[in-house]
């Protein structure tokens, strides 16, 4: 019999004792053993909950029991960095779904567990199961790319937003009022999650060892209707992307909104869903799809987590026991980004405008793709819709910093990513 203790038993901690228990017979039958949930740690034990194991308020009292796995659900970094290590130190097996604290400790953690299986499926888009994917089924492969779709509350306002033509503070108090979005929505829309996720995926395809603030994070917080029906008249759908491609001297990583070709699979996933797809070098595009969160979606990556351990699983946490590629993946700097790019200006309506603006960009080496003029709702003001061949980031900035010293360029300046 394997023993489960879980630090956090709130949401995904109440589903998994849930799981555990109601399905008892398929998990021991696949995992060749019996799975107990035995104890649980919360804050508060005036709590009413929905489950009948033995609960304390004292996460030691978990960790420093008989039981053979630890499964910290409790959130934050911090405490969670502490029972995590203090798990491992006591030889525990650990299971975690906790992004943040992965996002900042995964290399410590790594070297502290050793052969201690340390599993944490359910920390990058919920239900998906992308890490055992990269970990295991792809591992034949040299990643190419890895272009997910990691944030559900994001997901669902931009999708509102194409489809419903609803503005972003319309949505956004949707969301909060759904609960899809927290009372304070920065580390969802300002793009950090997401980030959070791309970091450990960017782990276990490429060995990089980078925290959040190394890496470019923008959000979806500037997004207009102006660039969503941009986006529709040039067949592309917006989109917040975490990003990771290898390239010839590193790998970019980068979360951003990004305008994606509506033929693109990625571009079809709707609402709350979240989706990865990754590129191999010998398997070709593959594409994964699921629910990025929910208590029983998240709490079913975890339970798989707790049957690998039991079946005897002890991979390495990162999914590689030697460096991987040697020293050539290096984090590429933001500024060494290539990408394409879609510009909004607003400009004076009036002769000559046009040719200042597009001389910019030809001095910075920089080709237009298309050009579009709409109306203002100002007088003597035009919006100009530019999008960029690809070209550098730092060629790019330089170019929007010039423009806003234009006399004829109002400062308003908005631009997003394009990804073919
Ligand atoms: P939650 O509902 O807030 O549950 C957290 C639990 O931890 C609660 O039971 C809380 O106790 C307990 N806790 C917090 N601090 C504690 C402490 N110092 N000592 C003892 N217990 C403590 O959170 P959740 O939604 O289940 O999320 C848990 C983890 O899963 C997080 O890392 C989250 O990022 C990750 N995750 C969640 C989802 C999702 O859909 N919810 C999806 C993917 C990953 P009380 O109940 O007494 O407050």
């Amino acid at each position: 019999m394997i023993k489960v203790g879980i630090v956090g038993v709130g949401t995904v901690g109440q589903s998994v004792v849930d799981i555990l228990q109601k399905n008892a017979d398929i998990i021991s039958a696949r995992a060749g053993v019996d799975i107990i949930p035995t104890i649980g740690a919360v804050r508060s034990l005036d709590k009413k909950r929905a489950v009948d194991i033995k609960l304390t308020d004292n996460p030691n009292e978990v960790i420093n029991s008989d039981v053979d796995i630890v499964v910290e659900l409790m959130g934050g970094v911090e405490e969670p960095y502490k029972v995590v290590t203090q798990a491992l130190k006591n030889g525990k097996s650990v299971v975690t779904a906790n992004k943040a604290l992965l996002a900042y400790h995964r290399y410590e953690l790594q070297e502290l567990a050793g052969n201690l299986p340390l599993f944490y499926e359910a920390s990058v888009a919920g239900g998906i199961p992308i890490i055992g994917a990269l970990r295991n089924g792809l591992s034949a492969n040299h990643i190419e790319s890895i272009v997910g779709i990691l944030n559900g509350t994001c997901n669902y306002m931009l999708t509102k937003m194409i489809q419903e033509g609803v503005n972003y503070n319309e949505v956004l108090k949707e969301a909060q009022e759904l609960g899809y979005a927290e009372a304070d929505p920065t580390f969802d829309v300002g793009g950090f999650d997401a980030a959070h996720k791309l970091l450990i995926l960017a782990s276990i395809a490429y060995g990089i060892d980078a925290k959040p603030e190394d890496i470019l994070i923008e959000g979806i917080d500037n997004i207009s209707q102006t660039d969503v029906e941009f986006a529709k008249e040039f067949g592309y759908e917006i989109k917040l992307l975490g990003i990771a491609k290898k390239k010839d001297k590193g790998v970019e990583l980068r979360v951003h909104p990004t305008m994606v070709k509506d033929n693109h699979p990625i571009a079809k996933v709707d609402g709350v869903m979240n989706a990865v797809s990754v590129v191999g070098d010998r398997v070709g595009q593959t594409m994964f799809y699921g629910p990025g969160a929910g208590g029983d979606a998240t709490a079913s990556a975890v339970v798989a987590d707790i049957i690998e351990i039991a079946r005897g699983n002890r991979g390495p946490m990162l999914g590689y026991k030697r460096g991987l590629e040697g020293e050539k993946l290096k984090l590429l700097n933001a500024k060494d980004i290539v990408t394409k790019y879609y510009i909004k200006l607003k400009v004076e309506d009036k002769s000559g405008v046009l040719a200042k603006v597009t001389n910019v960009f030809s001095e910075n080496g920089i080709s237009i793709s298309s050009i579009l003029q709409k109306p203002s709702k100002i007088q003597d003001r035009v919006r100009l819709l530019l999008t960029t061949h690809e070209c550098k980031e730092r060629d790019f900035i330089s170019v929007v910093t010039k423009l806003k010293t234009l006399d004829c360029v109002e400062e308003n300046l908005g631009f997003i990513r394009i990804e073919e």
